[in-house]
């Protein structure tokens, strides 16, 4: 496989100049294009030239980082890491009202950056994408992955990527036990043991959105599993 076409590019929007040069400086030699933005609005503006991904700080002069992921949600899936100063943020950072892809809490080792980077650029990559043009059903939940549609019963339920693609894993591996390690390497790709608290954040959001449809167990001191189906409850569909 050659891909030695133009290096993808990443945006880095950071204000601290400190911190926007050294990410900026491993970056580039990781192979990528670096553009950076010390603004939010400088960030959305620099946001329209389609990077690869944007590394996006929360705690901006201007707009926050939150209102600027908003923003660029409206129009865009770009993949988005979010680097916040506090831990008690990432509930509200991974959630679909921000939808953020992922994140880093300060102060970071910047070959975690790289690695988590290169992770969701592997698997944002089209390829994968084509691969999904399955439908899945459990219970009152219908999955479609070519569509990344939701529904429970016949209301589309809206969720954040990685929502998504934990939803579809745990499904696809129904009957099987995923331990927090391994749903991190499958769904956000980290090949080592990474913080593992994001994969019950995403759960937890996983089961206030879908509600009484969630099927995800914890399994105690494990991971988690997908419960048996339920009898689908048609009777409540809309005719
Ligand atoms: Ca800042």
């Amino acid at each position: 496989m050659t891909t030695q076409a133009s290096s993808p590019t990443i945006l880095v929007v950071e204000d601290e100049s400190s911190i926007a040069s050294f990410v900026s400086l491993y970056l580039k030699n990781a192979g990528y294009t670096v553009r950076t933005a010390s603004t939010g609005a400088a960030g959305l503006a620099e946001a329209a030239n389609n990077p690869a991904l944007i590394v996006l700080d929360l705690m901006l002069p201007d707009l926050d980082g939150i209102e600027v992921c908003k923003r660029i949600r409206q129009t865009s899936d770009v993949p988005i890491l979010m680097l916040t100063a506090r831990d008690e943020d990432v509930d509200k950072i991974i959630g679909l009202e921000v939808g953020a892809d992922d994140y880093l809490t300060k102060p970071f080792n910047p070959r975690e950056l790289v690695a988590r980077i290169k992770s969701i650029l592997r698997r944002s990559a089209p390829n994968r994408r084509d691969l999904e043009t399955e439908v899945l059903e459990h219970g009152d939940l219908r999955i479609d992955a070519g569509r990344r549609e939701v529904k429970v019963v016949n209301e589309e339920i809206q969720l954040a990527p990685k929502e998504f693609d934990l939803l579809w894993e745990l499904l696809d591996h129904r009957g099987l036990v995923l331990t927090r390690d391994q749903l991190l390497e499958r769904v956000w790709g980290y090949t080592f043991a990474g913080d593992t608290r994001t994969v019950d954040v995403h759960v937890r959001q996983l089961r206030r959105k879908l509600g009484d449809a969630s099927p995800i167990v914890t399994v105690w001191g494990v991971g988690y599993k997908v419960s048996p189906a339920k009898e689908a409850s048609r009777e409540h569909a809309p005719a």
